[in-house]
């Protein structure tokens, strides 16, 4: 008989690899699947992914520094920007996804679930937590209105760097006298102590972020050189063709268009697998030019892509509309909208699941719009889960101390509570002068614990936003970590569990797991669940 390393030399090259991963699903919990709402996927029949980001997975300085060099090009030669901000250099580590940019103002925001401001940074220079706090007090951030632009997805970490640099050079530039061409300050701007038109600059960079994307050259560079800008890792073949050997139906759902996504598909799977003669067989529908989030919204109709006409990088648009029953597996579209989708794809809500990396164009909208279920693959989370991993406990002692402010607090409110009572049982005339000796000694005593543990609390409130504080920076020296702010949820960790039925770092990590996997949600706690479950752990620590 065999033994079991002879049985795994025998086996074919790509079921090692599935078992190595399976191996690694186990002890690694930064390659695993998280789920928010239950997702059962034997109930799945169609899986849909995105493009950019999703399957094609970026290498982010190459890809950044590109798209930032591209743009102050664009910004120099069609907006009228100096020669010398090609100086400006980039840095890959300034910018956190998920941030709000205040255009108006100029500001980069980092806010909680309640859109509380936590961090704050003016050009390269980070705010103090009071100056932050004074910005917008009592004023409501509307973040719908057109004052602010949220940074969603991997692609703006460039405009967002370009943005913070150029508002320190035109800052230099009024110190020094010289001309802020063309981002003067409006008139009313003023009023606000403004020394440069922060809107237009912002508009000016989101404009030629956008023309790059457009007009072919970002497109042109990536497609020359495939290597140095995407990581064609073979699971992600393997993963889909899971998927497909598991009799689920795939499609792909792309905002780029046909010529971008045939080169960039052609690297990421042609070749990969030989049960694919093509990367088109893989897929059962293939849209591209999607515009997201319109797409989920919008009616707009699918058009054919003439795939016969030589590529070109900015595309031509298929000139045939379609309104067939049903989706071809030799054609691609382009286009289209959500009704006409589950119409030709014969398969509605919950039934699709849809794979994507932005989380207001892929996972938000989705998910407001249709019954989709998401999956979510934000790269960052291994980093954030290395971190917790590294600093447990730090992390640890940081939520004890939460839950130390907790109790204190509960204590107070019952001592205050017990001084009312007390100094109002002391004016009852019915009362012996003894009696009511008594009453005054126990409320004077009460009064002075009462003050020892509003210092304690005072201080135990410092000392604890120090602490995180502190640790928070480890992980990103401005901005803190991804999904937290403290013992808050971010803004962005907040949509994240709101919107994305499951979330994980990388695609290919749905390959650990059967496709009959049903991901289970740890479930929801409350306010009133936390303190229980934080005064229960109190209490053991205590043991
Ligand atoms: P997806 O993620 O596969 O849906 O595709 C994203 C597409 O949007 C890619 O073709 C990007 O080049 C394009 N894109 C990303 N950011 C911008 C932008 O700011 N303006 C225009 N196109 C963009
Ligand atoms: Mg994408």
């Amino acid at each position: 008989m065999l033994g079991m390393p002879n049985i795994f030399q025998q086996l074919d090259l790509r079921l090692k690899k599935l078992l190595q991963s399976t191996k690694t699903a186990i002890f690694d919990p930064s390659s695993a699947v998280y789920t928010n709402r239950d997702l059962n996927l034997n109930q799945i029949l169609l899986v849909g992914f995105d493009m950019d980001y999703t399957l094609a997975n970026y290498y982010h300085q190459p890809m950044e520094q590109l798209q930032y060099q591209l743009t102050v090009e664009y910004l120099i030669r069609s907006k009228g920007y100096p020669d010398d901000i090609r100086e400006l250099p980039y840095d890959p580590n300034l910018i956190i996804r998920g941030l709000v940019v205040d255009k108006k103002n100029g500001y980069l925001l980092k806010l909680d679930t309640h859109d509380r401001i936590w961090r704050a940074m003016y050009g390269r220079r980070q705010l103090s937590l009071e100056e932050a706090a004074d910005l917008y007090a009592n004023q409501k951030i509307r973040l719908g209105s057109s004052q602010y632009s949220s940074l969603d997805s991997l692609f703006t970490m460039s405009e967002a760097c370009l943005y913070c640099n150029l508002i320190d050079y035109f800052e230099e530039r009024h110190s020094q006298g010289m001309s802020l061409n063309p981002v003067e300050p409006l008139l009313d701007q003023t009023d606000h102590n403004r020394i440069i038109n922060t809107a237009k600059l912002f508009d000016d960079v989101r404009q030629s972020i956008d023309a790059i994307h457009s007009d072919g050259s970002l497109k042109s560079i990536i497609t020359q050189d495939m290597p140095t800008y995407i990581n064609a890792d073979p699971d992600i073949a393997l993963t889909l063709h899971k998927f497909r050997k598991a009799g689920k139906k795939l499609f792909l759902l792309t905002n780029s268009y046909w010529s971008y996504t045939n080169c960039v598909m052609s690297y990421i799977l042609g070749g990969k697998l030989p049960e694919y003669a093509t990367w088109q067989s893989y897929f059962d529908i293939i849209i591209v030019g999607a515009s997201k989030p319109s797409f989920f919204v919008d009616k707009k109709p699918f058009f054919e892509v003439d795939t016969k006409n030589p590529a070109q990088m900015i595309d031509q648009v298929g000139s045939i509309a379609v309104n067939d029953a049903e989706f071809s597996r030799h054609k691609v579209y382009m286009g289209g909208n959500l009704v006409d989708f589950e119409r030709m794809a014969k398969c509605k809500g919950e039934q699709i699941l849809y794979v994507g990396d932005h989380i207001y164009g892929d996972i938000v909208l989705s998910k407001k719009e249709s019954l989709w279920r998401t999956c979510l693959v934000v790269e960052e989370l291994q980093h954030e889960i290395n971190f917790s991993i590294k600093y447990a406990k730090d992390l640890d002692r940081a939520s004890t101390s939460d839950a130390k402010r907790l109790s204190l607090d509960d204590e107070i409110r019952q001592r205050r509570s017990l001084l009312f009572h007390i100094e109002v049982a002391a004016k009852n005339n019915d009362l012996e002068p003894k009696q009511i000796e008594h009453l005054l000694k126990i409320s004077n005593k009460l009064r002075r614990e009462l003050e020892d543990s509003q210092n304690m609390l005072h201080k135990l409130d410092k000392k604890s936003y120090l602490f995180q504080d502190k640790l928070e920076r480890e992980f990103h020296s401005v901005w803190g970590r991804l999904f937290r702010e403290q013992n808050q949820l971010s803004r962005f960790g907040a949509q994240v569990t709101y919107y994305a039925c499951i979330y994980t770092s990388n695609l290919i990590n749905l390959l650990q797991y059967s496709s009959k996997h049903i991901f289970r949600a740890s479930g929801d706690f409350m306010s009133h669940d936390m303190a229980l479950i934080n005064t229960a752990q109190l209490a053991k620590k205590k043991r």
